[in-house]
């Protein structure tokens, strides 16, 4: 699979294949428990430091805050999107519930 995946300008957005795809400053639902103690984490992305490919999934970590409660951090990866026949999709994050990629099975790092 050829889909270059890169965080531009201090991780403002994710760039797919030289398009500029995902922007921070967008407002995500997540189910993290982990991350605070909100119910559902109303989580305003406020940087990108990471991408990478965990499966068809293009995932994002990404650190901002909760503006329910406040807390800030980073919850995990997040899917933003995935790969469909060589071709890169957003998913509706505005309508989904994220829920972070955890420990999902160990990935080959090259
Ligand atoms: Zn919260």
């Amino acid at each position: 699979m050829s889909v270059a995946l890169r965080i531009l300008d201090d991780g403002a957005w994710l760039s797919v294949n030289d398009q500029r795809r995902v922007s921070v400053s967008e407002l995500w639902r997540l189910h993290a428990p982990e991350f605070c103690s909100c119910e559902l984490v109303d989580f305003i992305a406020e940087g990108f430091t990471e991408v990478s490919a965990d499966g068809r999934d293009v995932a994002v970590t990404t650190y901002g805050q909760c503006i329910e409660c406040g807390a800030s951090g980073v919850p995990g990866k997040l899917p933003v999107g995935y790969i469909h026949e060589g071709e890169y999709r957003n998913y509706d994050r505005e309508h989904v519930i994220m829920e972070p990629i955890t420990n999902r099975s160990d990935r080959n790092q090259q």
